[in-house]
């Protein structure tokens, strides 16, 4: 599986361009926008498969309009986030300086649903608290997390928007810690991390191991 990362936007959101090498099929996780990198990335793709969402929050979301419209790939997000993508209060688009352009989802996501990219599935985990409808994508036998704002290196999403719950977040991060073996994590912002370093380092994945 190929992986390229493009950091966009000013809040440095990660877009993931995810790429069954073998089978050219692609998967686009949160495009912040549709910049000239990532243009040039799908057209490298030879088909474009999934525009996957791990939330609703502007600066993931707000290239989805223009890559569902430059790619025809269906946009994937789950069902408690999606009013984001048409709701510019709710995604928090009308607090930013980004351009938002309303759109709809083709396919609400539920827990547990799997689907193929090339060899590889990835299946979807509701993991709510930093939004109610966050979810981190699985990716097998590849062994990466798509993790959004759910869990970060070194740390967790913050809880204290709209939709948000440290309760959740708690059971959230305590699913993800207890999956078999470990995994390379890519987070919706900055680097990424491995599962097992957060489990030995992550102050807030610490904390629930003693509860
Ligand atoms: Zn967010
Ligand atoms: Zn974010």
């Amino acid at each position: 599986m190929k992986l390229q990362t493009f950091p966009i936007g000013t809040y440095g959101a990660n877009c993931y361009v995810l790429t069954d090498e073998k089978s050219g099929e692609t998967a686009v996780i949160d495009p912040a926008w549709l910049t000239d990198e990532l243009k040039k990335a799908v057209d490298s793709a030879a088909f474009v498969k999934y525009i996957f969402l791990t939330h609703g929050h502007f600066d993931h979301i707000c290239g989805v309009f223009d890559l569902h419209a430059y790619t025809g790939a269906p946009v994937a997000i789950h069902e408690a986030d999606a009013d984001c993508l048409f709701d510019e209060k709710k995604s928090h688009a009308n607090e930013s300086e980004y351009t938002f352009k309303p759109v709809h989802a083709d396919i609400l996501l539920n827990e547990g649903d799997v689907f193929s990219l090339g060899g590889s599935s990835i299946t979807v985990m509701h993991t709510p608290g930093h939004t109610k409808g966050g979810v981190c994508f699985v990716c097998e036998p590849d062994r990466m997390i798509f993790s959004g704002d759910t869990l970060f290196r070194s740390t967790v999403g913050r809880t204290d928007f709209e939709g948000g719950s440290t309760r959740e977040m708690a059971e959230s991060i305590e699913r993800l810690r207890h999956l078999d073996g470990d995994y390379d994590v890519y987070p919706g912002h900055s680097r990424s991390t491995t599962l097992q370093h957060e489990r030995e380092r992550n102050f807030f994945i610490r904390r629930l191991g003693r509860i």
